[in-house]
């Protein structure tokens, strides 16, 4: 019998401590017999980058701290070579040297961030009334209608506006210029969503290069690959950040395209961030703290951007959460801590704020109904996920008896798909869904990868099926009271 012991992480991009592991094989060596252990990695090698050497970017120390793929071949081939007594003592002093400078390393420590987290425990963080006092407060102060709508965050990202932002990475055109095209691109979609008669406005996200990238290119603590490619689903690809130190932000992220976008209208504009859960999902994380310290820190990050946006007059603001359900262990055992800490974390984002400020969240593609409770546990004030593709079954959770104050977005109109449904369709399957408190009408995703043309139909559509909805009821009211 042969004991194939998995000792070189196959999950992260993270350098093994070969002397600890080399211990560690001695030690299972004592137990199964001299020969029978063979060194291999602890799974496939599908979730971990490539090769390091194609990294040109990154700087000398953080690169020796790190192992893509064929560095960790390279990592399990030392082992066995060492255990079977032919140590390359080069190999492991080196190694030794990037474990100590990475324990050591100023860039990796930010004491302020570590007193800042390690304060948060023991409380639960959450705002001092409950979302249905909140909602009335914010009706009262928003005066939207009431079935109000909006959009998720970005509009469609054109070549254009791929070329602009090529050009300015590339230093040919100024910050000035770069500034000037997206104040310009803001623009445009704000006078289309006032054309249309949308109720709470987005800025498109015309500035951002990547979901997660955006906000970690901001803070500090994270590093970024040229070719750390991961695959994402089918043949979809990510390029994670790396998350290897104390996450801080050093100054606002956002402020200043959402004021400039507020600016632009008299409407409500909707502050846009990612939450703290997907920032962390959508990373590589450093394995040297537990994941929720490192999501903790990025919480107290995004809550001082939702301070800094409440500050600046920014009375609506979304927290995309894209990727809690990816986190989720897959043992049932494990679950109820992750989603415990997961969802403090989103609190933490948005608790200390006004009454008045109200605070969405976007939840993608996924099965949420087994994982409501937490859900509801978020605390946001407006959740908005997808609907359109499962239709019934994602509200059926309500009409089972689950208490739900909120306002919920349930999205009415699917952006994959050809199909536009007409008004009256879309306001006839939605009139099912009033078994909530405040219904918004949104579509189900991002508007990023569309074209301006089929996105303008759409939404025209949709706006007309919240206003037939709203006449409906306002119809069924009086013939109630005649
Ligand atoms: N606000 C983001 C956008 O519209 C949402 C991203 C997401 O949920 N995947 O691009």
């Amino acid at each position: 019998m042969y004991l194939f012991a998995g000792v070189v992480d196959g999950r992260n991009i993270w350098a093994n401590d070969l002397a600890e592991t080399l211990s560690t094989l001695h030690a299972l060596e004592s137990i199964v017999g001299k020969d029978k252990v063979v060194v291999s990695i602890s799974c496939s090698l599908l979730h971990t980058a490539v090769d390091l050497v194609n990294e040109t970017e990154l700087d000398e120390e953080i690169k020796s701290w790190l192992a893509f793929a064929s560095q960790k071949v390279l990592e399990v081939s030392a082992l066995a070579k060492a255990l079977a007594g032919q140590k390359d003592e080069a190999f492991f002093s080196a190694n030794a040297a990037a474990q100590a400078s990475r324990k050591s390393s100023p860039r990796v420590t930010n004491e302020a961030v570590q007193k800042a987290a390690a304060a948060l425990r023991g409380f639960d963080h959450r705002r001092a009334t409950t979302v249905s006092a909140r909602l009335g407060a914010q009706q009262t102060t928003l005066t939207l209608p009431v079935i109000p709508t909006t959009i998720i965050g970005s509009f469609p990202q054109t070549e254009e506006l791929r070329k602009v932002h090529s050009e300015y990475k590339d230093k040919k055109i100024s910050e000035e210029e770069y500034v000037m095209a997206i104040k310009e691109e803001i623009n445009k979609v704000v006078k289309l969503q006032e054309e249309l008669d949308i109720d709470v406005l987005v800025h498109g996200e015309p500035e951002r290069n990547g979901m997660v990238e955006y906000f970690a290119e901001q803070l500090l603590g994270f590093a970024f690959t040229v070719n750390g490619w991961v695959q994402s689903y089918g043949s979809h690809c990510v390029k994670p950040p790396i998350i290897y130190g104390d996450v801080s932000r050093p100054k606002p992220m956002t402020v200043f395209w959402s004021t400039t976008a507020q600016s632009m209208t008299a409407r409500p504009m909707k502050g846009m961030l990612i939450g703290p859960i997907t920032i962390l999902n959508c990373s590589f994380v450093r394995n040297d703290q537990p994941r929720f310290e490192t999501c903790y820190q990025i919480a107290l990050a995004i809550k001082d951007e939702v301070k800094d946006l409440e500050k600046a007059g920014i009375n609506i603001i979304q927290i995309d959460e894209a990727a809690l359900r990816e986190g989720l262990p897959l043992r049932k055992s494990e679950q109820s801590l992750y989603l415990d800490w997961a969802v403090h974390s989103f609190r933490i984002t948005h608790c200390g704020i006004k009454d008045t400020t109200q605070i969405h969240t976007h939840l993608c593609y996924s099965h949420f109904n087994d994982i409501i409770l937490s859900i509801i546990d978020m605390d946001a004030d407006v959740i908005t996920r997808e609907n359109s593709g499962s239709d019934e079954k994602l509200l059926s959770v309500f009409r089972k008896g689950v208490q739900y104050g909120a306002g919920i977005g349930p999205s009415v109109y699917d952006i994959n798909s050809l199909m536009i449904p007409s008004a009256e369709e879309i306001a006839e399957r939605t009139t099912k869904m009033l078994t909530t408190n405040v219904l918004w009408f949104n579509p189900d995703f991002v508007l990023k990868t569309r074209k301006h043309t089929g996105v303008k139909l759409a939404l025209k559509i949709f706006v007309a099926a919240a206003e037939l909805l709203c006449t409906r009821l306002a119809e069924a009211k009086k013939e109630k009271f005649e």
